[in-house]
């Protein structure tokens, strides 16, 4: 069970996170978590610059190690990256002092100040102690579903279009798992909403 479109109330509640940006402009910023991933990284780059798109990749800490060409590539054309930890670690059932660990190993190969929890779940101390070290936290307006192996790429298609506006930020995955919907759902998307006037932006540090 997941929110295609994060409620108003669950913004309220935590609102010393990032939901979207604000703007009555026509951007839309397009985040990709739990890279570098060698087929699914690379693809969404080649997608990203053919539509002069700008993205924020939230990157795993393990992930870079393995894959540091790509994650060089990410910086070097210009896109966001984010720690998302070094491990996808559950903030709801890990201690905060493995957590704030876990995210301090990724920050030795990520240099960002963003970071976004996986499974956007993090312990309110965990957040606390990841402010103060200066990350400003990233969840999101628009979940995508490419993970949801239930949903066709149609329908996660159709989150996205339906749900997304002005200043959202949209999350899809560079991942193995999220690849056959992802490489149906992003061309359409980048396609819809470009010809629709919007430009994607990454995002920046106010
Ligand atoms: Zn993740």
């Amino acid at each position: 069970m997941y929110f295609v479109k994060t409620p108003f109330w669950l913004k309220k509640i935590f609102r010393s996170y990032t939901w979207d940006v604000k703007t009555a402009n026509k951007e839309l910023y397009l985040t990709f978590d739990d890279g570098p991933h060698p087929v699914a990284t690379p693809f969404v780059l080649r997608q990203l610059a053919a539509f002069n798109a700008k993205g924020s990749f939230f990157c795993l800490g393990k992930n870079v190690l393995e894959y540091p060409a790509i994650y060089q590539d990410i910086i070097g054309r210009g896109h966001t990256v984010g720690n998302h930890t070094h491990n996808h670690l559950n903030g709801w059932k890990t201690s905060h002092d493995v957590y704030v660990d876990n995210v301090d190993q990724a920050s030795a190969h990520i240099v960002s100040g963003f970071f976004r929890p996986p499974y956007g779940r993090i312990g309110n101390k965990a957040g606390k102690s990841l402010k103060k070290k200066g990350f400003e936290i990233v969840m999101w307006d628009v979940l995508s579903g490419d993970f949801d192996r239930e949903l066709s790429p149609e329908n996660c298609q159709k989150n996205v279009i339906e749900k997304a506006g002005n200043g959202s930020i949209i999350v899809f995955h560079d991942s193995e798992k999220a690849f056959p919907n992802l490489k149906y759902v992003l061309p359409n998307v980048l396609e819809h909403f470009s010809a629709a006037g919007f430009v994607f932006k990454g995002l920046s540090n106010n």
